[in-house]
Order: structure tokens, then C-alpha cells, then sequence
């Protein structure tokens, strides 16, 4: 089968190799805009679940994402300088770099054509295919292009939020809030190798306006979040990489899935709030998913019905958790009106998916600051 990638980011990546894994006949070409080393961002999660997916499908680059994982074992909260931990939440990171760098060499190894620093914005300009693949990104020109066969819902939300990443160590997945006399801002932040943290900066629209970021330069913005956050940041600077911006998160949904022997995966397809952490994990496991039914049939047509049948009922779940998490970050001025420790239990329980026994599991003592909490308040 010929197949032709459009974008080389985890999902594009992932089943250009699983697909030379299920067969080395396979004509796999990917078709990546920026250089091998250029990415954006710092930072990706991963949960215990997507590792047990990495391993059954290839044990090769598994290994190596492991080896190269930072993880912990918290959740903390941070509200008006009071710091409410929640253990029992395993999760790894890794830096995006890194796990892009380990997907490159191995589709190298099995023999897939990476082309490198090629913007296709014309269709009639890629190699013939029988299968075309958009997984280029949240603004995929596969989408658009196609617009009239997958009907893209695009929203747009309001609150503005920027990739940033910091020499502090955060051994917890800290989420981190801080009033300031323009607005209220939150920080999302985690460790992902021995010595950088992701910190992704959140705020509402009139927030960012007041503070005027339109106009600040890459470094007058980091000077000014280092402002916000000089109590959690210990002394240590935010970095910008080479592609500081600040965006507004679009929520993307398609329907359907796929139009003639074209199929979107990961965010050209679908996009979950990134507060839940599950942007990587759901591209990869999209593109399993895709290989998975091609083990079943080579039939593209029947390959791509079933992959859309199995796999839209998944997404949705996520995409509703994801949507109760976006909320709670759109409506901070609200949810920083309480103390920390019902503030970090809605936190906790806002995507729906732990909840109070589960949550007493994993760490009584929290629950047993929440039930006094609770018991203190009925008072
Ligand atoms: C602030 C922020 C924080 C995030 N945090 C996390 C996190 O903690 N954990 C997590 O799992 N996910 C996180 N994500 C989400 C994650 O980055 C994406 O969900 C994930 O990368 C999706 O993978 P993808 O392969 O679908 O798309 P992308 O990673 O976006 O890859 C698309 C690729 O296509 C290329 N491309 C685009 N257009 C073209 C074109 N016309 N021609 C050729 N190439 C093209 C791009 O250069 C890019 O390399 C975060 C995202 C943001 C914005």
C-alpha cells in the first residue's frame, strides 16, 4: 500500500511506523513542514495506560521513551501560597523533542521516507497514495482542504495560554493559581527530564488585554509571568524556545471522520483541553487504533469505517471530561473563591473519570482533609 503522510508529529510518526511493522512493503512517505529538531513546546504526560500501549506495539522505541521518562506520583494544588498534595496519580513525562526525536529514528530504521522542511499546501503536489493521512496538527490543511467532506467544527475558546518552560524542578503535576491586581492566572507545570519543567501559563482574555501581551516582546512576556509566579518559580527563569505564542485553545471535532481514502488522526481530528494532560497520548493511540484495523482488512474503505466506528465513542468520553476541565480553567475567578482543599477535590474530580472512593484509595489523608473541610463548613 502507498501511503502518504501529511505531518510528522506523534500520530503521524507512530503509524507511519506501525504500519512498516505490519508490513515492510508498505510505501511510507511523511511530509513534515519544520526540520527534525524545530519543534515547538517542551513537555508531554503520559499515563501508566498509554505506556502499556507503547510497549505491546513497539517494544523498541518503549524502551527508549521509558528511558528517557521523568516521573512522580502527585498531584499538587497551590492556592493563596497553601499547597494541597494528592498522591496515588502516576504519570510520566518526557520531553516533546525527545519522544519526537525516538519515533524519527525509528522510522528511519524500518525504512519510512521522512521529508523534512515541506509545507505541503497542495494536495496535487505529494506522492500518488492510496491512503492519505492528516495529522497536521490542530490547523491541518488536510482538514481544510477537505472541509467539505469532514465538516469541522471549530471552537475557539476564551482564555489565552502559552508553552513555556523552566530550569525549576516541579516533582508533582502542580497546578498552580495566583490573583494579581489585573486578573487571576494559572500555571500548569511538571518535570520531564532531570533538570526542565513544562509551565504552561493560563488566563482569561480580558486578563491577558490588561496586561497588555500583545505588545510585549519574548522576553518582556517571561520577565512578566516571572512577576506573577516569583513565589512557585524559587529564583529560576521561564524559557521561551523558538516559538513563543500565546493561543487560544481551539476545541476541534470532525464529522465524519473520514472522506474517500483520507482519514485525520490526533489533533486534525480532535483536540481534548490540555489541563487533562492527554493531547500525546490520544494522536498515539489513534494511530494504534488505525494500524489495528488495518491488521483486520487492507480494505482502505473498510479499514477506515471500522477505525471510525471503534474509535469516535473513546474520543467523545475524553473530549466531555476535557470539556468539564477547560470550563473550571475558564471560570479561575470563581474556583479561586475557594479554600484549597475543595478547590484541589473539584480539580481532582472535574473530568468525571476519579472520584471520591477513588480518591480515598489512593490518599486517605486527603480525603480526610476534605471530609473535615466538609464537616467544618456544614458547622
Ligand atoms: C500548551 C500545550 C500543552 C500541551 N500539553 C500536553 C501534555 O502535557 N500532554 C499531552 O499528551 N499533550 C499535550 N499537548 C497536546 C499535544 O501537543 C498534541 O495533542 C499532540 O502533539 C498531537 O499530536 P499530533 O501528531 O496530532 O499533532 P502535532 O503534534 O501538532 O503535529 C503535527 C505536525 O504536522 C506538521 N504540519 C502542520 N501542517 C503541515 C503541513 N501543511 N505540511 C507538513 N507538515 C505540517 C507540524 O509541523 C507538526 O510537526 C499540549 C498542547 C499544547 C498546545
Amino acid at each position: 500500500m502507498r501511503i502518504t503522510i501529511i505531518g510528522g508529529g506523534p500520530s503521524g510518526l507512530y503509524f507511519a511506523l506501525l504500519m512498516k511493522q505490519l508490513d515492510p512493503a508498505n510505501e511510507i512517505t511523511v511530509y513534515e513542514r519544520d526540520g527534525p529538531d524545530d519543534t515547538f513546546g517542551w513537555g508531554i504526560v503520559f499515563s501508566d495506560q498509554t505506556f502499556s500501549y507503547l510497549r505491546d506495539n513497539d517494544v523498541e522505541t518503549y524502551q527508549e521513551i521509558l528511558a528517557s521518562c521523568a516521573t512522580w506520583d502527585n498531584v499538587d494544588v497551590v492556592l493563596r501560597d497553601q499547597r494541597v498534595t494528592i498522591r496515588g496519580n502516576k504519570f510520566s513525562g518526557i520531553g516533546r523533542l525527545k519522544f519526537l526525536n525516538i519515533l524519527q529514528s525509528r522510522c528511519k530504521k524500518l525504512g519510512v521516507n521522512l521529508l523534512f522542511n515541506r509545507n505541503v499546501t497542495d494536495l496535487d503536489d505529494v506522492e500518488p497514495y492510496d491512503l492519505l493521512i492528516g495529522s497536521d496538527g490542530v490547523n491541518s490543511t488536510v482538514r481544510r482542504i477537505y472541509a467539505g467532506g469532514f465538516k469541522p467544527l471549530l471552537d475557539t475558546r476564551l482564555n489565552k495560554y502559552i508553552w513555556l518552560g523552566t530550569h525549576r524542578i516541579f516533582d508533582a503535576l502542580t497546578l498552580t493559581f495566583r490573583e494579581t491586581e489585573i486578573g487571576p492566572f494559572a500555571a500548569h507545570s511538571y518535570k520531564f527530564n532531570e533538570d526542565t519543567s513544562t509551565f504552561i501559563v493560563e488566563c482569561g482574555g480580558e486578563t491577558w488585554e490588561r496586561a497588555g501581551f500583545d505588545s510585549l516582546s519574548d522576553e518582556e512576556t517571561c520577565e512578566y509571568l516571572e512577576r506573577v509566579f516569583a513565589a512557585d518559580l524559587n529564583g529560576e527563569r521561564l524559557l521561551s524556545n523558538n516559538f513563543l505564542r500565546w493561543f487560544n485553545f481551539i476545541l476541534v471535532r470532525n464529522d465524519p471522520w473520514r472522506h474517500k481514502n483520507i482519514v485525520l488522526l490526533g489533533d486534525a481530528l480532535h483536540t481534548a483541553h490540555f489541563s487533562i494532560g492527554s493531547g500525546t497520548k490520544l494522536a498515539v493511540e489513534d494511530s494504534i487504533a488505525l494500524a489495528n484495523c488495518f491488521r483486520q482488512t487492507a480494505d482502505v474503505e473498510r479499514a477506515l469505517e471500522q477505525f471510525e466506528r471503534i474509535r469516535k465513542p473513546i474520543i467523545e468520553e475524553y473530549q466531555e471530561a476535557a470539556y468539564a476541565s477547560l470550563l473550571l480553567f475558564e471560570e479561575m475567578s470563581e474556583n479561586m473563591a475557594l479554600d484549597p482543599v475543595p478547590l484541589a477535590y473539584r480539580l481532582m474530580t472535574r473530568s468525571k473519570r476519579i472520584d471520591y472512593e477513588k480518591l480515598k484509595k489512593r490518599d486517605p489523608e486527603f480525603i480526610a482533609a476534605y471530609d473535615g473541610w466538609r464537616a467544618h463548613n456544614r458547622a
